[in-house]
């Protein structure tokens, strides 16, 4: 790809070295920038680039896939080798779905399974609500594990053309002395330290963002933050599911005389592989938060759970895993000083659901298409304003949502609040038609029924930042 250099020079043209493994992208020369931080001089095309993404989770995978596509030398850098585990519900609403047929994956295969709705559980009631039939969205979930599915994407970008590096943690930003912007990252990996460089970094790092912090992008406190804990278990009941299965209210039922509300929200989701996986989320407005033994939450809501379910110790295909869940866009801005913050690392989980997969992968796509207008630009105030053009697109895109978003989180944490919800909503399957919509995103965004209209003039009444 062709693009400007920092002077306004034109670039010079090397051959790709190509380190990622099994590629078949392409492999012909390629033309880097003049380097924005090493001397202009000689480059190593191992260690630089035209863009660095950290982390291949969904975001980095899915950002790399699109700039490669579009011809960008990308250098995509994880700190685990694959295949490797990621603790995660592994299940994605139709919102999700989109994002992987974005891509051109094809999704027919015995490796996804198929769901249609999602089935609710709370206030002694079950009720099941069909995925809607809408212009933005398919009509169905998916269930992959994230095992799976996460190397799926990254094996996708080195097709593309990205170079993959494994084992290789990011520890810090490189900076320009003069203008403080991010030229590259400093990285261990088992042949010891090592120093990429690149004009642009994505930070794609999970909900750690180490590279956010080094940069001093900081947690917004007037954020949502939750944290889930997930375990599989096998069980013949219950893996082959159609419906994503919701948990409003947590039982502890040691005492089947008298049960006990828990702290918290569930889920259950079938695998269709002789396993389940089965998990629970608490947010940071429920006065439980951060004062819980999670696991323990888990064992005891399970262990009041049928016994035929099989959700007990002796069917565990594994240990617990847990990890925060950055909600509402607590980490911004999402573009500053060279570093573009995409997913978990920007805080994009949806705080209505805990949905994340959907929002790395639209955060990666707004950042591709906004890095590819950057680079075409020369280095400059125009270039910068292609870069803001990132943060500006994702508060237009989820910015007000998410502020209801995080009005609704803070509401539900109180007990007396949702209980009522529960009881009053559940049995009206009008209201939870415009419920499912508006907590799992899935409205259009144009046209649509009389429940887009009402999502769309809720997201309409807040401000987006
Ligand atoms: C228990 C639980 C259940 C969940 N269930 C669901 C669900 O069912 N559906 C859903 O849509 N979302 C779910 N989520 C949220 C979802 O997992 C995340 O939102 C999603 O993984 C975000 O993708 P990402 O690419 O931004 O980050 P990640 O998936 O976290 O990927 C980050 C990548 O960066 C790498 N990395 C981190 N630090 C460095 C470093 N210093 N150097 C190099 N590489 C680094 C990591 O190894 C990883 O590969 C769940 C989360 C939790 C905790």
């Amino acid at each position: 790809m062709k693009h400007f250099t920092s002077s306004g020079d034109a670039a010079v043209t090397v051959p790709r070295s190509g380190v990622g493994t099994g590629g078949d992208g392409p492999v012909a020369t390629t033309s880097l920038p003049a380097a924005a931080a090493a001397p202009a001089t000689v480059r190593n095309p191992d260690t630089t680039a035209d863009v660095i993404i950290v982390g291949a989770g969904p975001a980095g995978s899915t950002a790399a896939v699109y700039l490669a596509r579009a011809g960008v030398d990308v250098l995509l850098l994880e700190k685990s080798t694959f295949p490797r585990d990621k603790v995660c519900g592994d299940g994605l609403t139709p919102r999700g779905v989109k994002q992987v047929l974005a891509l051109g994956i094809d999704v027919s295969g015995d490796d996804w399974l198929r769901n249609r709705g999602l089935r609710v559980v709370g206030g002694g009631r079950t009720i099941e609500l069909p995925w809607p039939t809408l212009q933005d969205f398919p009509d169905y979930g998916l269930v992959r594990p994230r095992r799976d599915f996460d190397q799926m994407l990254a094996d996708l970008a080195v097709k593309a053309g990205a170079r993959r590096h494994e084992g290789t943690r990011v520890t810090d930003p490189v900076r320009d002395e003069r203008t403080g912007h991010i030229v590259g990252v400093r990285a261990t990996t088992e042949d010891g330290p090592v120093t990429f460089h690149a004009p642009l970094v994505l930070a794609a790092d999970g909900v750690s963002a180490r590279l956010a912090v080094g940069m001093g992008v900081q947690k917004r406190p007037d954020r949502p933050l939750g944290v889930a804990v997930r375990r599989y278990y096998t069980s013949a009941t219950r893996t082959h599911d159609d419906h994503l299965e919701s948990h409003l209210e947590l039982w502890d039922r040691t005492d089947p005389a008298r049960p006990k509300l828990l702290p918290g929200y569930g889920w259950i989701f079938g695998m269709g592989d002789g396993t389940v996986n089965v998990g629970l989320g608490m947010l940071n407005s429920s006065k439980a938060f951060g004062r819980t033994d999670y696991r323990q939450l888990l064992r005891t809501w399970l262990d009041g759970t049928p016994e035929e379910w099989g959700l007990r110790e002796a069917h565990a295909a594994g240990p617990i895993g847990g990890a925060g869940l950055p909600m509402g866009f607590n980490r911004t801005p999402h573009y500053r000083d060279g570093l573009l913050l995409l997913g978990d690392a920007g805080g994009a989980v949806n705080p209505f659901n805990g949905e994340g997969i959907a929002y790395a992968m639209e955060s990666a796509s707004l950042a591709a298409e906004s890095v590819l207008q950057a680079l075409g630009r020369p280095d400059g105030a125009s270039r910068e304003a292609a870069l803001a053009g990132y943060a500006a697109a994702m508060q237009e895109h989820l910015g007000a949502y998410y502020r209801l978003g995080g009005m609704f989180s803070t509401l539900i944490g109180r007990p007396a609040i949702m209980k009522a919800a529960t009881r009053l909503g559940l049995p009206r399957r009008r209201l939870m038609y415009l419920v499912l919509k508006l907590l799992a995103g899935l409205y259009d965004s144009r046209d649509g029924d009389w429940a887009d209209r009402v999502v769309r003039m809720l997201t309409s009444a807040v401000p987006s930042v």
